[in-house]
Order: structure tokens, then C-alpha cells, then sequence
């Protein structure tokens, strides 16, 4: 059987849950099913951790969660479960599942992947087809305790990754498994088991045939949970950006050391705005990414003669169109981070009321950021970034002044 330990012997209590989430439990429970809290925010919550969201596992069928929320829907193919909706807060609800060898909801493809996975089972079941032993462990509403049947506990405790099951298997299954290893462990600051770490290594370049969206959302996951730095780093350590930009992959392996400062200070500046609660987008910190190939390339045309503008947009649609082959970049981050790149020369040259208008542009505060840190490695770049700065704090008329006067 399972190791049960009774509330108050862990950190987890109905303060740890968010509101929304709680309510759902408590519904559930209160119509008869079981209901548990599950995945990233119970083992967030027992180290100490505020979880970023809140999955829910059930005995209830997913029509049968449907009917008990005016607020839900039920989504996804591959896995079939509930949004139940809270403003902008979405609780997923699953119900247990399955191995996916049993029965006939569940599909196994192309290389041991997993295609389809919908076969109900019990909590049990359901708790050995997750990933790792520590993203197992479900605290039941009913009592307050938290169940644990792989062994998760002794793993947090430990501070330990470790994939469920036969290692090479559950990582071919799912070869992102591997990114959501090196991104949990970098944020938890856990390790990774031995046995896991070397399936990841045989594992990896299966990530080559991960769909680009999928990838997207991993990459999203990875840079702005709060913990890019350690991440980004980790995800180096473990020879996995070439999966993710290879690009920029190839430069840091020739050892730009500018390079990689420049990343440093765009993935720091993230972090510290998640922890300050201020809005990101992806846009922001995947120009970076792209941008030494981008200026790179267009450098290229502008001495062949382009004018750089044409060289830019260009450079911008080729070094994305080779970038969109790995993961993909819905048009609503690749437009803003073309319009940050455009308006770097115009940042560092344009004068007078040319200047000006820039600071009316929607991407002047992104593309003014930008520039900063690009100045932080690019001495040439210190004088326009600081007039960019000043000119800010100047009144209507000593801008116009001061534009027309910039050296
Ligand atoms: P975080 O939300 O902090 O990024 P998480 O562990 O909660 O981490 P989610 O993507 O929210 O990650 O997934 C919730 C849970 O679903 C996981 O803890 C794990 O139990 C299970 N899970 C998620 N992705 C997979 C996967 N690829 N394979 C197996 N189980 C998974
Ligand atoms: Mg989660």
C-alpha cells in the first residue's frame, strides 16, 4: 500500500492551495468523489515553495466534472481533462488514468512515444504514469494528508529527481521529460538521479522530433517561471540548447563571453520582474536569443551595400524562419521582437525630431531595455544608451534640444 501521511505531520494545508483550486476540491468532495490536490503544487508546497498552479486528480469522469462546473470545459486529445475557469485562473481537473498500454485509450507510437493517453484507472495507476517520483505525491481533500506511492517523499526529502519506472522507457515516452527534469531540478535546486541522468543523456536528441509548439510551450515554461537564470544555465550544463536554439548554441560553444553576460542581464531582468509581480513577454527575452545572428547577418548585407533597414528585415526573416524549424514562435512574439530589432540602429542614430518620435513608438520602452543591455557588453553602445536615459527625464522643450543637438 501506499505511504499515508496524516495532516499535520507535512507542510501541506488548505492555506497551501490557492482559492480557486480549493473550491474545486472541495466541490468535488462534497458531490462524493474523491479529489486531490497533485503534481508541481503539492511538492512545491512541501518544500516551501509558492506553487505557480494547481492540478486536481479525481475519481469523476470528466463529463461528470463538466456537469458539476457552469464554469468548465473539457480539452485536449491527448489527454482529455477540465478547465474549470476562475476569471483568469484555470484549474485543471484530470480524472486518474491508466497506463496507457491498458485498455484501448491509449496509444503508443513512432519510436515508444506516447500518442494518445485516456484510459481511466486508479489513483494508483495514475500516480505511475507520471513523470518523477516527487511530482506523484497527492494531498487528498477529504483528510489532509498526502499519499505517496513511488517513493516521492523519501525524495524530496533527499532533494532528488528520479524518473518514475524504467528510465529509458518513460523518458522515450516523452523525450520532454528531459527539459522538465533539468527546468524543476535548476528551480528546486534538486539533483537528478544517476539512473535518470544518463536515460536524459541516451534520450535526448530525441528531442530533435519534438513538435516545434510543444517546445514553445516548454521554452515558456523554462524562461518565465521565475528561475531563467538557473535554468538557461542548466539547460547549457546539460547540452540541451542546441534542442532549443541551436544559433545561439553554436556561438556560446565558440566562447563569446559578451555573449554571454548580455544573457545573463535580459535573464536576471526577467527574473527579478516575475518576482516583482510586473508583466513579461516571451518577446523580450527571445530577441535576445536571436539578435547576434540577426545583427550578424545584416552587418553582412549593409557592407555588401543593403541600406539597414532592408538589411535588418532581411537578416530578421531568415535567421527566424531557420528558428521556427525547432521551436515554434506565434506571430504575436516574432512581430514585437521584430520591431525591437528594427528599432535598434534608429535608437542609436536618428537626431532631432526624427529621435523624438521613436519615444512614441509602442516597442520604445522594450527596444530602449534592449539597447541598455546590449550596451552593458558593447562600449560603442554606452553613449546612446545613457542620452536615451537622460532625454527621458528631460521636459518637452529641453527634449527637443537636446534631439536636435545629439552628437
Ligand atoms: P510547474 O507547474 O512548477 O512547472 P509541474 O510539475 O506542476 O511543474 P505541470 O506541467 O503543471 O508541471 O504538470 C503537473 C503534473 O502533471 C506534474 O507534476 C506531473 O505529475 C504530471 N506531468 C506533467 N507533464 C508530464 C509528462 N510530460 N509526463 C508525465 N507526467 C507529467
Ligand atoms: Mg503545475
Amino acid at each position: 500500500g501506499p505511504l499515508i501521511v496524516p495532516a499535520g505531520e507535512h507542510s501541506v494545508t488548505r492555506k497551501s492551495i490557492g482559492r480557486s483550486a480549493l473550491k474545486v476540491l472541495d466541490k468535488l468532495h462534497e458531490a462524493g468523489h474523491s479529489a486531490y490536490l497533485v503534481g508541481g503544487g503539492v511538492r512545491d508546497a512541501l518544500v516551501g515553495l509558492k506553487p505557480k498552479d494547481f492540478d486536481i486528480a479525481t475519481d469523476a469522469s470528466p463529463e461528470t466534472i463538466r456537469a458539476l462546473f457552469r464554469n468548465s470545459r473539457i480539452i485536449g486529445r491527448r489527454f482529455r481533462l477540465v478547465h474549470v475557469v476562475y476569471g483568469r485562473e484555470i484549474i485543471e481537473v484530470a480524472t486518474f488514468r491508466a497506463a496507457h498500454s491498458k485498455g484501448d485509450g491509449g496509444e503508443i507510437g513512432k519510436a515508444g512515444r506516447i500518442v494518445r493517453d485516456n484510459v481511466f484507472g486508479s489513483i494508483e495507476e495514475d500516480a505511475y504514469r507520471r513523470d518523477f517520483s516527487v511530482n506523484a505525491l497527492y494531498y487528498n481533500i477529504a483528510d489532509g494528508s498526502v499519499v505517496d506511492y513511488v517513493g516521492g517523499l523519501a525524495d524530496l526529502k533527499a532533494g532528488v529527481f528520479k524518473l518514475i519506472g524504467e528510465p529509458v522507457t518513460r523518458c522515450k515516452e516523452d523525450p520532454v521529460r528531459v527539459l522538465r527534469a533539468v527546468r524543476l531540478a535548476a528551480k528546486l535546486k534538486f539533483s537528478i538521479d544517476e539512473p535518470t541522468l544518463a536515460a536524459m543523456k541516451q534520450v535526448r536528441t530525441e528531442l530533435k522530433s519534438t513538435p516545434p509548439p510543444r517546445l514553445f510551450e516548454e521554452v515558456l515554461k523554462l524562461f518565465q517561471g521565475g528561475y531563467a537564470l538557473r535554468s538557461f544555465h542548466s539547460v547549457r550544463e546539460h547540452d540541451l540548447l542546441r534542442y532549443l536554439f541551436p544559433m545561439l548554441d553554436e556561438r556560446l560553444k565558440a566562447g563569446d563571453e559578451n555573449l554571454v553576460s548580455m544573457l545573463d542581464a535580459a535573464l536576471t531582468n526577467t527574473d527579478r520582474r516575475v518576482a516583482q509581480g510586473k508583466p513579461i513577454t516571451p518577446a523580450y527575452l527571445l530577441a535576445f536569443m536571436l539578435w547576434p545572428d540577426v545583427q550578424e547577418q545584416a552587418g553582412r548585407d549593409c557592407e555588401a551595400g543593403m541600406r539597414i533597414n532592408d538589411a535588418l528585415f532581411t537578416a530578421a526573416d531568415s535567421v527566424l524562419s531557420t528558428q521556427l524549424r525547432v521551436i515554434s514562435i506565434p506571430r504575436r512574439f516574432s512581430g514585437p521582437m521584430k520591431e525591437i530589432w528594427q528599432m535598434q540602429p534608429r535608437l542609436e542614430r536618428l537626431t532631432g525630431g526624427r529621435a523624438l518620435k521613436l519615444m512614441e513608438d509602442r516597442r520604445f520602452r522594450a527596444a530602449y531595455d534592449f539597447l541598455c543591455l546590449r550596451s552593458n557588453v558593447d562600449e560603442r553602445l554606452k553613449a546612446s544608451a545613457k542620452w536615451w536615459t537622460r532625454v527621458q527625464t528631460l521636459s518637452e522643450e529641453q527634449r527637443i534640444d537636446a534631439a536636435a543637438n545629439r552628437p
